[in-house]
């Protein structure tokens, strides 16, 4: 009998069981096996060949992009790469869908039993097991809300690459779903063969939710959830999903497999018309594409083409670059952001100095204009001067900080806008040094002050100073001059 039985459902604590199907629309440029283009937001049904349209009599041409791009995810997630795979007609009828099926791969995936390690909140890490990443293409589009009368049919998107990213079950909250699709989404993108924009639909997930009583080994029913457009959906839903099966459970009830579709507006989900979910595609081996074959070769020169992965350069920046952890993991967030930041690190030392700019300034910039680093205006090499006058004590703080901003909309170098807005500070002693007696013999009585123990004339001195000198002296080194001066009369 099945170990279930022992458990008293009423009592007994449940555990969360999650697997998860992710498609990525990839970055070709011609479809997945025709020679049209993929491009985005072209006008309705013009990226379309006769293939596309499912006429009789057209040939099926595999895009050698699409094997290139999905070997290299299977890499990237440490997955067998299969040296055979063929492709498969899933067939089912649908308006967007005009040949009658779609192409995919069904028994034969091109990548399997691979994984990645996700970063939890508490700082471990947690490893996901791959089941299978296998290669689809993707259907049309069918357009509800521009016609009151009748459903539109785009067929642009009809043959787009895809792959399919299936873990195990091995995900255990909404928390860890979420951190799962954060690496997904990170490994896509410094692979560039994704986008990883989920809310353009170019990262799809369909989440498989179940839960068992604690010490139970059988998988408990499971139901898929679908139509969730980013990352905090893919969460909510779940949670929503664990607590209807808790629910339903502890309540005497049974959970039945089936799909349901989550609504982002009502924060719940719903059961799909039955005809929708009826699952017979009825797989055959696709007669048109031959088997997909995989050298020694291809995969040599594929694993040199991957860039260093985040993981490896998060490692990096950590030990060799002496970063915290939280610095480390910001700047690699994106490879883009990495890449940035090595190229300023390159020309201006200080590994620290440079991620605090960024971290701070730059980060913050980029989320008011909501820009994409790539599109930032300040080149590597003009922040790494910026952050060059600051390391030699040529500005303050806060002149940096106000050069930063002027640099946004001025070309120019840091440089010469520190010297343009007066903002060079004077860190030249023997120019000090008259300005610091001059400031002291005008005051004797305060120094006398300052001696007997009002400390907060410091600010006096040191203003004075700043004042003679039309606020370019360097005011630590004003106050430490001060400082030692005072010590010195002290001593006469
Ligand atoms: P199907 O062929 O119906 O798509 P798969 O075996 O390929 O089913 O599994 C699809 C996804 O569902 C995988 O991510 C898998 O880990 C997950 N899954 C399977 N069974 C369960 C379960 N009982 N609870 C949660 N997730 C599950
Ligand atoms: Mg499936």
């Amino acid at each position: 009998m099945e170990s279930a039985e022992v458990f008293d459902v009423t009592t007994v604590e449940f555990e969360t069981v999650i697997g998860l199907e992710v498609h990525a629309q990839l970055l070709t440029h011609s479809k997945a096996f025709a020679p049209v283009t993929t491009e985005f937001g072209q006008a309705p049904n013009t990226n379309v060949t006769p293939l596309c349209l499912g006429h009789p009599g057209t040939l099926p041409v595999l895009n050698e992009n699409l094997v290139n791009f999905i070997i290299k995810m299977g890499l990237a997630t440490n997955c067998q790469i299969a040296p055979r795979s063929i492709f498969a007609r899933k067939n089912y009828f649908y308006p967007d869908l005009p040949k009658g099926y779609q192409i995919s791969q069904f028994d034969t995936p091109i990548c399997h039993d691979g994984f990645v390690d996700i970063e939890l909140e508490d700082g471990s890490t947690k490893r996901i097991r791959i089941m299978r990443i296998h290669m689809e293409e993707d259907a049309g589009k069918s357009i509800h809300d521009q016609d009151p009368y009748h459903t539109l049919i785009d067929l642009n998107r009809a043959g787009t690459p895809l792959i399919e990213i299936v873990t195990q079950p091995d995900i255990s909250s909404p928390a860890e779903a979420y951190a799962y699709l954060t690496k997904i989404k990170q490994i896509v993108q410094y692979l560039e063969i994704c986008d990883g924009n989920m809310e353009e639909g170019s990262l799809r997930c369909d989440a498989n939710v179940s839960i068992r009583p604690v010490g139970q080994k059988k998988l408990g029913t499971r139901t898929e959830l679908k139509n969730m457009n980013s990352f905090r959906n893919v969460e909510k839903a779940i949670q929503y999903e664990i607590e209807r099966q808790t629910r339903l459970i502890r309540s005497g009830g049974k959970v039945i497999q089936q799909t349901l579709l989550w609504d982002a507006n009502k924060l719940e989900t719903r059961q799909m018309r039955s005809k929708e979910e009826a699952h017979d595609y009825r797989y055959f081996p696709e007669p048109d594409i031959p088997p997909v074959i995989v050298t020694e070769k291809m995969l040599e020169s594929l694993q040199a083409s991957l860039p260093e992965m985040p993981d490896v350069r998060f490692k990096r920046f950590k030990n060799e670059l002496k970063l915290s952890d939280f610095d480390a993991y910001t700047l690699t967030d994106s490879r883009y952001m990495a890449d940035f930041f090595e190229a300023c690190f390159k020309e201006a030392g200080n590994a620290k100095a440079v991620a605090n700019l960024i971290i701070t300034e730059v980060r913050r910039v980029l989320n008011d204009q909501a820009l994409d680093i790539r599109d930032f205006s300040v080149s590597p090499a003009r922040l790494a001067g910026l952050i060059k006058l600051k390391e030699a004590d040529t500005i303050s703080s806060s002149a940096m900080q106000s050069i930063f901003n002027a640099m946004l909309t001025d070309d120019r170098d840091a440089e010469t806008i520190a010297r343009d807005l007066n903002l060079v500070q004077v860190s030249d002693t023997s120019f000090l040094e008259p300005l610091v007696d001059e400031v002291l013999s005008a005051n004797p009585d305060k120094v006398k002050a300052f001696l007997s123990g009002k400390e907060g004339l410091m600010g006096f001195f040191v203003g004075q100073v700043m004042r003679n000198s039309q606020g370019k002296a360097n005011p630590q080194l004003v106050n430490k001059m001060v400082l030692d001066r005072i010590n010195a009369l002290k001593g006469e």
